[in-house]
């Protein structure tokens, strides 16, 4: 028998790139190709690229430059190295790519991976081969399903993409133009993936997509099913004990959904809910179709279903016309939540979408001082978040072995990492754990000898700013 072929994935961007790379594997696994760690050992190479973040296709420019000199060393030895770019960058530059960077191969967007052995059999034939269409079938229904080894090495937390694509187009961000219209796919496969995962291990399910909590795929009845309906029938597969989503957005927070945090156990009490500015000025400018206090009303809502809930958002600073009183509205939206973490940009425009023509740009100079500030409050409100955690007896999901020796780390129900000196069978078990020490947002702690209580909100956790 042969030696497989080695693949070698780089995922840049969000956990829908490492989700589908992930399934990149998985579809040319059963194609002879093995995933290896060693960029210099591969016969194949993807770039699975993301376009959210600034200056995003010159990293793959500049990325593909030592890509090139990996192919040009695998020619020197008489090897012949594939090299692909997919993702974002893939869909909005398409053949640009290898006009700029002709080491290239293949060039396909984030709808046409399942077609990858079909694509790659193209590039041997042709010399090359570019794929940015959005084809009519669904490509989930095209992937192979991970081995159970391939499962347990991945970890006792899986991603399941449930829903792909974007209507709501904000106008500083590209999605809505690289993933294409909101697209969710059906229950029942959603059901089979992770009965899959489960068998194999996983103990943690996070369903992923870019507008997640807008999901109306079809139910096994035949109806559309809301995200809060499919969370409930997830919950009832026989070992996932934990549930999270993302990424939300705040219009799509649903009563259904709400309540879900009142009444699913299995759903973990953090939510990633982006609110990208304090002021209504600039929301409206972003067309995020949502004020401040329809936020605010939004978390009042979620905190009552759920006290103890952990909020995390995304901000970006120095959208076009923001003033410093624009930029005061968002400090003071973030003392107010009290956020226990957030994602935080300098606004860079994108080439193709309205932001990127607005005239009223605001100078570099004045976004990176304004970043400063806001994630100084960042900060602020997570390092008070985590310090309400202290001598709480919390329940921690152990994922593997840590940097030292006897250690393992896992992930508390609010998703902060968490360090314990524990056996390793413990690994892939939830057990309750007293938080003695925090340092540079870790927790650390010992395991307890009583269970941690079901549910224990805690004043201080309910706002940092309030
Ligand atoms: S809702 Fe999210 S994915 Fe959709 S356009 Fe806005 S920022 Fe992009």
């Amino acid at each position: 028998m042969n030696d497989p072929r080695k693949l070698y994935v780089k995922s840049f961007g969000c956990q829908m790139n490492v989700y589908d790379s992930r399934r990149m594997a998985d579809t040319l696994a059963p194609h002879g190709y093995a995933e290896t760690a060693a960029a210099a050992e591969a016969d194949l190479i993807i770039l699975n690229s993301c376009h959210i973040r600034e200056k995003a296709a010159e990293k793959i420019y500049s990325e593909l430059g030592r890509v090139r000199r990996l192919k040009e060393a695998a020619a020197a030895a008489g090897r012949r190295l594939v090299v692909a770019v997919a993702g974002c960058v893939a869909q909005a530059e398409g053949e640009e790519i290898i006009r700029r960077a002709p080491a290239v191969d293949l060039v396909f967007g984030p709808q046409s991976y399942h077609r990858l052995p079909e694509l790659l059999a193209r590039a041997a034939r042709d010399g090359k081969a570019v794929d940015t269409e959005f084809p009519i079938d669904d490509k989930f229904d095209h992937l192979a399903a991970p081995s159970a080894a391939a499962t347990r090495a991945r970890g006792v937390s899986s991603f399941v993409t449930v829903q792909e694509g974007c209507d709501k187009f904000c106008t500083f961000c590209v999605v809505p133009y690289t993933r294409g219209a909101e697209l969710s796919r059906p229950v029942a496969k959603i059901l089979a993936e992770i009965e899959h995962l489960a068998a194999a291990g996983v103990r943690e399910i996070t369903l992923i997509g870019q507008n997640v909590n807008a999901y109306h795929g079809e139910g096994t009845d035949g109806r559309p099913w809301s995200l809060a309906r499919l969370l409930h029938r997830v919950a009832q597969i026989d070992g996932i004990e934990r549930l999270r989503y993302t990424t939300s957005h705040p219009r799509d927070m649903d009563d259904d959904l709400i309540a879900a945090h009142r009444d699913l156990g299995t759903l973990m009490p953090q939510l990633h809910l982006p609110v990208q500015s304090g002021s209504d000025r600039i929301l409206a400018a972003m067309n995020r179709r949502h004020s401040c206090a329809d936020y605010r009303n939004t978390v009042e809502r979620l905190r009552q279903a759920r006290p103890d809930l952990a909020l995390t958002s995304d901000f970006i600073v120095g959208f076009p016309g923001e003033t410093e009183g624009d930029f005061a509205a968002t400090l003071s939206l973030i003392d107010a939540i009290g956020f226990s973490g957030a994602f935080s940009f300098k606004y860079s425009p994108r080439p193709g979408t309205p932001g990127a023509d607005m005239t009223d740009q605001v100078d570099e100079a004045v976004k990176s001082e304004r970043l400063q500030r806001l994630q100084a409050a960042i900060d602020r409100n997570q390092a008070a978040f985590n310090r309400g955690c202290l001598d709480r007896t919390l329940d921690v999901l152990f994922e593997r072995r840590g940097r030292h020796a006897g250690q393992l780390v896992g992930r508390s129900p609010y998703l902060q990492p968490v360090q314990v000196v524990a056996p390793a069978a413990l690994i892939g078990e939830i057990a309750a754990v007293t938080i003695t020490d925090i340092a540079s947002n870790s927790l650390f702690g010992a395991l307890a000898a009583t269970p941690a209580p079901v549910f224990a909100p805690e004043p201080a956790l309910a706002g940092a700013g309030a």
